[in-house]
């Protein structure tokens, strides 16, 4: 049984309306279950009594970031190559996927994913990983061990990728419905359906994912419209279809669950669509710069009221850091201003609010996740902000309001920062 808990710092607190309150000094106190009971500014001795709690005046506390779509078994070769989606795919992604039949290979990849999440600040992650299920039942062990909340999914193909990746419909809803007994909803996990792509899934497999994440409440999630060549071949592919969101709907994989990673290059009849299914949009900045896929319109999206995320996807994405993640999304929504000759309105404030708040409810754990609150879990990491740059003292920094530090933290942020990562209430990374 772990202790009561707390700690005094910096806060930074992600509001249900998309704003952050900036608490220059508070308190956050939980229960041995990892319960927050209490969240504010700090209380007299006689409250705290009972509870061990840690001094960190000169550090922030943010709640854990939530990494909404990334893939496991990729990490390895982030940062290479220069090709665009689909040649990408299979110069580097099927052949280093393929590795993960070797059981051994998928241990020390999966302890590495997870533990390099949590290293920067990241208390749950939404992840592809490769075609074996054995790898699944490893990825799912480690990410235990590890403590990270993980919804990992099967990644699903049954054509058009070299044969150590196909599986049959029939299999795949075998192993599937293995992993689910096994692992959905158990401790911090959960199983999510895993399409990769309508390019690389027929429509019988389809509608299969379709049917289980519906009969078992699981997400789905697959890729969208991230790129012209992808968008084309879909279409040849799915000429019984309207559009690629079609694809998805006619198959019954549009859902209020479903997480579609990209989606730049959807038309206003699929925005509606996806509108609709209440389905939600997870933008990938990083990623989409990386591959040359484009630069989603967020801000549009947003005014849409369509449903958003926010993912690194490794490893067309080259980093699991979402305040990485948080500072691409900035820069990308400025170069997508400048050529729609329209006002840039993403702070760093949206993009530390969708790394947060926004990603839970994403995910439907609003009530649980992505801010301090009475009865949310202790998901939060703490970050010393002093270590932004090791060539001056940054304590001395003239800019040294709450909000000023965070601009530091997501500019001039790196993983050494992030001091400890706590989930549930247990610290899962110290440095
Ligand atoms: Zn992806």
């Amino acid at each position: 049984m772990q202790k009561k808990r707390g700690i005094i710092s910096a806060f930074i607190n992600p509001q249900a309306d998309g704003s952050l309150a900036f608490v220059e000094r508070g308190c956050l106190l939980y229960d041995e279950h990892g319960k927050i009971e209490y969240f504010g500014a700090v209380p007299s001795a006689d409250t705290m009594t009972g509870y061990e709690v840690l001094l960190r005046e000169r550090h922030v506390t943010l709640p854990g970031f939530i990494d909404l779509h990334t893939h496991l078994p990729q990490y390895e070769f982030a940062g290479q190559g220069a090709e665009a989606l689909l040649p990408w795919l299979n110069r580097y992604t099927f052949p280093q996927e393929a590795r993960f039949s070797d059981e051994r290979v998928a241990e020390l990849q999966s302890l590495n994913f997870f533990q390099t999440s949590i290293m920067h600040g990241t208390t749950t992650t939404v992840a592809y990983l490769s075609s074996h299920a054995r790898a699944a039942e490893i990825a799912f062990t480690e990410a235990s061990r590890v403590g990270i909340r993980a919804y990992l999914g099967l990644t699903l193909m049954d054509r058009n990728v070299p044969a150590a990746l196909i599986t049959t419909p029939a299999d795949a809803e075998r192993d599937m419905l293995r992993l689910i007994e096994r692992w959905h909803k158990r401790g911090l996990n959960e199983f999510v359906v895993t399409p990769r792509f309508a390019i690389s899934c027929s429509a019988d497999l389809l509608a299969l994912c379709g049917r289980i994440s519906q009969a078992h409440d699981t997400f789905l999630q697959t890729h969208i419209s991230e790129n012209h060549d992808e968008v084309a071949e879909t279409a040849k592919l799915f000429p019984e279809a309207e559009s690629y969101a079609g694809v998805y709907d006619r198959y019954g994989c549009l859902h209020a669950k479903t997480l579609l990673g990209h989606g730049i290059h959807l038309s206003d009849n699929e925005r509606q669509l996806i509108k609709d299914r209440q389905s939600v949009v997870v933008h990938c900045p990083v990623s989409n710069n990386f591959l040359g896929s484009g630069i989603l319109p967020y801000q549009k999206f947003r005014g849409e009221q369509l449903r958003l995320g926010l993912g690194t996807d490794v490893a067309a994405g080259y980093s699991l850091s979402m305040l990485h993640e948080a500072k691409a999304m900035t820069e990308m929504a400025k170069l997508r201003a400048h050529f729609d000759h329209a006002a840039c309105e993403l702070s760093v404030t949206d993009a530390v609010y969708q790394a947060t708040l926004g990603n839970a409810a994403a995910l439907s754990r609003a009530h649980d996740l992505g801010s301090f609150e009475v009865g949310k879990s202790a998901d939060f990491c703490v970050i010393d902000d002093r270590r932004c740059d090791t060539l001056q003292d940054e304590e001395k920094n003239h800019y040294a309001s709450l909000p000023e530090r965070l601009n530091r933290i997501v500019y001039r942020g790196h993983s050494s920062m992030v001091e400890s990562t706590v989930i549930a209430g247990s610290v899962v990374y110290s440095r």
